[in-house]
């Protein structure tokens, strides 16, 4: 599903080199947790898949089935069926939530040759998620994400993810700033998306959010590079040791 080879990232307007040499293969079915320090590279790789500017791939590759992602452009990987959750999900004033959920996932039934949904379809697919998710038909109605609550905001990424049917899910620590509850209901969230035909890439600084979404492989990233892999007992071992006896155990 998702794999990555080699993957080197340099700054763009400066010579500091982020990402040396990452590769890491998601595939279809199976979720992988990626921990790790803070300042370890692990946004950047989010960001750079997504295609987000400012950075140079230098060397390496990234493909989502046989798509090459760093060929394409932002909107193509979105519509390629990739979904990324971010950290701080942004706000866009003056555009109703409805709206902007419909001409997203048009878009890429678009890009699948796949004919657009009808209003009132929609409608319907959207209500019946909105419900699963507990979320109220008044926050549909206001402009994405301005005035929600952290709570709120997490809800409707995965309310975005329910309704775009991504193929590769990337949540970039979407649990910071989370009470329990919001944090239950994102895994709910995620758990309940788990599909054979699906991969998801947690990106988590904390094992907590692992006690809820089971990961079936853990990465330990720093300096840039996967330093471990391992099963769900690396995140217990980063858990009661920190990071320290890892780090020193590579470096
Ligand atoms: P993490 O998500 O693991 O905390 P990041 O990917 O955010 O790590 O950052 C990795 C390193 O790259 C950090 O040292 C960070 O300061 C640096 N970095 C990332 N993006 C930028 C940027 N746009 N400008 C300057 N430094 C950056
Ligand atoms: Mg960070
Ligand atoms: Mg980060």
């Amino acid at each position: 599903m998702l794999t990555i080879k080699n993957l080197h990232v340099k700054l763009e307007d400066e010579d500091k080199q982020i990402l040396r040499g990452i590769d890491l293969t998601v595939p279809a079915g199976e979720v992988h947790a990626v921990m790790g320090p803070n300042g370890s590279g692990k946004s950047t790789l989010s960001y750079v898949l997504a295609g987000r500017g400012g950075y140079e791939v230098t060397e390496g590759e990234a493909h989502l089935g046989d798509v090459d992602l760093l060929d394409i452009e932002p909107e193509e990987r979105a519509a390629a069926g990739l979904f990324l959750a971010f950290q701080y999900p942004v706000e866009i004033p003056g555009v109703g939530n409805m709206t902007f959920l419909r001409t997203a996932v048009n878009a890429q039934r678009k890009a699948r040759g796949e004919e657009e949904l009808s209003a009132g379809e929609f409608l319907k697919v959207i209500r019946a998620k909105a419900k699963d998710l507990k979320i109220d038909a008044e926050m549909l109605k206001r402009p994405v994400n301005v005035g929600f609550s952290g709570g709120e905001k997490k809800r409707n990424e995965i309310l975005q993810m329910a309704m775009l049917e991504p193929k590769m899910c990337i949540l970039d620590e979407t649990d910071s700033g989370l009470d329990v509850d919001a944090m239950k209901l994102v895994s709910e969230g995620v758990n309940a998306l788990r599909d054979p035909n699906r991969g998801f890439l947690v990106i988590t600084h904390y094992q907590r959010l692992l006690d809820h979404i089971k990961p079936d492989v853990v990465h330990i990233m720093a300096g840039g590079r996967i330093i471990k892999s391992g099963g769900p007992e690396l995140a217990i071992e980063v858990e009661v040791n920190g990071y320290a006896d890892i780090l020193e155990g590579t470096s």
